[in-house]
């Protein structure tokens, strides 16, 4: 074995010095029963859609640990809110294994609300039904979407009641408690590394970087200075890319804390994100996070900056020179701001250069601000609107009033002269592009998404799987597995938040 794991004697709540994982078997549920399943995924997987209840269940649930598993809980630490947190770890996350896709690849299957590890601090390393189906919808509409991203396999309710000390419903009750089920190539995150380099266990740093490039950047070969170096560039570039898009379907992770930050660059652990609605680069999702809304939407390409900064922090001791990795931190802002440029310039079907472009742009992010119109109904709404106005121009006035009744939140701000004006511009600049009406609309429909996991809507499916039916979350998981695509009978689904969710905020995790 290249990483060293413990064979923790007990669950009791401990430091682990000198390990990067500990040995520990889920501990069992109630009575098992399966509320979803994502056909897509586990077919590249290779696996069948189990029944309600059965041994394939009881396995996802943790009840069931075969030969070929062998379970652990990862050991890291982390920058909670912008403050060192010492060692996290995997508190209630379980992993089981890993499973070798249709592709021949090997994806690693981590069961989350599974029990107590060593890492569970002072919680009971469960999960409710509430965050779990969240984090269950999202990873998948977030694939679906092109957004890199981890996965989910199942959704297991437990038949226990679990404790959350918060507010929900106005109380602090007893919820139904679940696991999901889930996938990705790995679940190491920047945390796993500054954990070392904190503790001084340079051993354990230098063995889990060489595992990390070994096993998922093969392509740089095998690990020296050098490669440590070209190894945290690709990092931040994937990471850049990675928020880029999150910037481009308006999602907003709500807690970036360096625990939450894998290495692959894949969005992980979903919590209380939310996405964003009225266009406000100030909004968080994150109920503790109101007051300095470290997390919110615009925050989030300088957080990845400064959570690669403390990854930079952890690495530092493998490389010969640490200035060198300034190079990575210089490639994660010129990927950042190229990146989010194309994608705004594919979400405004322009294919072509022209020089006032990134004025447009930011006086677009200026005005939609102003407004506070939807951001995802604009972007779609849009589409349309741009095709027509290179097939047939005229009357424009009355189309972009449209446009803002259609994405618009006049109860919220009524201001929309920005948003005409820059619409005006935007429809001069648009008749420039030589590419055809039809093709315009085409390619903006691919990336300005019809359909996003709105709060109000991942709420209801939440409420109903509360009350025993799955119809809704079912539906959504449908949905949302084309979310480019018109799908003109689910049109209530891409429907502006109604007034009755407004101030609902995401539903914290814990
Ligand atoms: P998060 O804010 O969800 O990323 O979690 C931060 C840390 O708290 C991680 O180490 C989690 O494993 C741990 N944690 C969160 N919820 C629980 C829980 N219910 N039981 C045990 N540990 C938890
Ligand atoms: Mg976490
Ligand atoms: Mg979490």
């Amino acid at each position: 074995e290249e990483l060293r794991g413990e064979v923790a004697p007990n669950k009791l709540p401990r430091q682990v010095p000198g390990y990067h994982y500990s040995r520990i078997d889920p501990t069992p549920v109630a009575d098992p029963h399966l509320l979803a399943w994502s056909d897509d995924l586990a077919a590249y997987l290779g696996l069948d859609r189990p029944a309600e209840r059965g041994l394939a269940v009881d396995a996802l649930a943790g009840n069931r640990v075969t030969d070929s598993m062998k379970p652990f809980a990862a050991r890291y630490g982390g920058h909670q809110f912008g403050s060192w947190a010492g060692q996290l770890g995997d508190g209630r996350a379980i992993s089981l294994g890993e499973v070798t896709a249709v592709d021949g690849s090997g994806w690693e299957i981590q069961l989350k609300g599974a029990g107590p590890t060593p890492y569970s601090r002072r919680a009971d390393g469960r999960a409710v039904l509430r965050s779990s189906l969240r984090e269950f919808l999202c990873s998948e509409a977030m694939y679906y979407l092109g957004v890199p991203t981890t996965r989910a396999l199942s959704l297991v309710g437990t038949g226990d009641q679990v404790i959350r000390d918060m507010f929900y419903n106005g109380n602090a009750k007893p919820e139904p408690g679940a696991v999901v089920a889930r996938v990705a190539p790995t679940f190491i995150r920047f945390g796993n590394f500054q954990i070392m380099t904190a503790t001084g266990e340079m051993d354990n740093l230098r063995a889990l970087a060489d595992y990390v490039i070994r096993h998922h950047y093969p392509e740089l070969g095998e690990p020296s200075p050098q490669v440590y170096l070209r190894w945290f560039e690709e990092v931040c570039r994937r990471t850049a890319v990675m928020i880029a898009h999150w910037m481009s379907v308006g999602f907003v992770h709500g807690v970036m804390n360096t625990d939450n930050m894998s290495i692959l660059g894949l969005t992980i652990d979903y919590g209380p994100y939310g996405w964003l609605e009225p266009y406000d680069p100030d909004w968080t999702p994150n109920t503790t996070d109101f007051s300095s809304r470290r997390y919110a939407f615009g925050q989030q390409p300088h957080v990845g900056l400064w959570n690669l900064y403390q990854l930079a922090r952890a690495l530092a001791p493998l490389v010969a020179n640490v200035e060198d990795l300034n190079i990575g931190l210089e490639l994660y802002r010129t990927t950042m701001a190229t990146t989010q440029h194309q994608m705004m310039m594919r979400k405004l079907g322009l294919n072509t250069e022209g020089q006032d472009d990134h004025q447009l742009i930011e006086s677009l992010y200026e005005a939609l601000a102003e407004a506070a119109v939807d951001m995802t109904l604009f972007f779609r709404h849009l589409s349309h609107v741009a095709s027509d106005l290179v097939s047939s121009p005229g009357n424009e006035d009355a189309r972009f009033q449209e446009l803002l009744a259609a994405a618009g939140y006049p109860e919220l701000s009524g201001r929309s002269q920005l948003l005409l004006e820059w619409l005006s511009r935007y429809a001069a600049r648009v008749r420039q592009e030589p590419t055809g009406s039809t093709a315009i609309r085409e390619g903006m429909l691919r990336v300005n998404p019809k359909y996003v996991l709105r709060n109000y809507l991942a709420q209801q499916a939440i409420e109903a799987a509360e009350a025993g039916d799955l119809s809704f979350l079912n539906r959504l998981m449908q949905v949302l597995k084309t979310p480019y695509d018109e799908q003109p009978e689910h049109d209530d689904l891409a429907a502006k938040r109604p007034a009755w969710a407004s101030d609902k905020p995401g539903c914290a995790t814990l």
